[in-house]
């Protein structure tokens, strides 16, 4: 019933245009069961293993979102589950998904990752190594992945006004690109977390990732 209060107060500050994302990571099955209860479809896991696991179980109309980062060795785990892969970070693992998507004669949905926080920690790739991905056409060479737009997180503890730059940041670059790509899939710009998902809202976001403001701190 907590999980489902939860979900409650969350819709009421997520516009309907915006995908919420429940983060059930390191959360049981039973958690996502009771999310999924109340008409949440779309779910956010970080391993693959886990991933695998809780898909076998879990109903098959539940849309998994890929968000954790993928080794390469894992693509094959991952690729014929996912609805959405958030977190595609290098040209190598964009390579590795599309020729794992050919082998299985499908296209793979993937948004690709790009650093705007200031820590060191956080993955991705760089506004540069981006545009120029885009104008130079690089993703022709890779036709079983559409790239339907970006992910982003913000520095950690970082305050209001540089959480807003870094978003404001991304959502510049993301209609840039779009306006390069020119795809209409391309239209998706995943940011905001429990933290800092009404200003991700704010500066453009399309799809928040929420999990520990549903289903409590996570036990690692
Ligand atoms: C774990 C995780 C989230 C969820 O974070 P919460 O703070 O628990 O809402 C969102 N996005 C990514 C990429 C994550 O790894």
């Amino acid at each position: 019933m907590e999980i489902q209060n939860k979900i409650a107060t969350l819709r009421q500050q997520i516009p309907p245009n915006v995908r919420l994302v429940c983060v059930s990571k390191f959360h049981p099955e039973t958690a996502i069961t009771e999310a999924y209860n109340v008409g949440e479809r779309d779910f956010g896991e970080s391993r693959a293993q886990e991933l695998t696991r809780k898909a076998a179980v879990l109903p098959h109309d539940i849309r998994w979102h890929f968000i954790g980062s993928l080794q390469t060795n894992k693509v094959k785990m991952v690729v014929p589950i996912a609805y959405l892969i958030h977190s595609v970070d290098s040209e190598k693992l964009l390579a590795a998904i599309n020729n794992c998507a050919a082998e299985n004669n499908l296209t793979c949905n993937v948004l690709l990752e790009v650093h705007i926080a200031q820590d060191i920690t956080k993955h991705g790739c760089s506004v540069e190594e981006l545009t120029t991905f885009f104008t130079t056409e690089k993703w022709k060479e890779f036709p079983n992945v559409h790239i339907c737009g970006l992910m982003g997180m913000g520095t950690l503890d970082a305050n209001e006004s540089q959480t807003r730059q870094e978003f404001n940041t991304l959502h510049t670059l993301f209609l840039k690109l779009k306006n390069i790509f020119a795809q209409t899939y391309f239209n998706e710009l995943s940011m905001g977390m429990t933290h800092d998902f009404p200003l991700a809202i704010e500066e453009g976001s399309t799809c928040v990732r929420i999990g520990t403001f549903i289903f409590g701190e996570r036990q690692y």
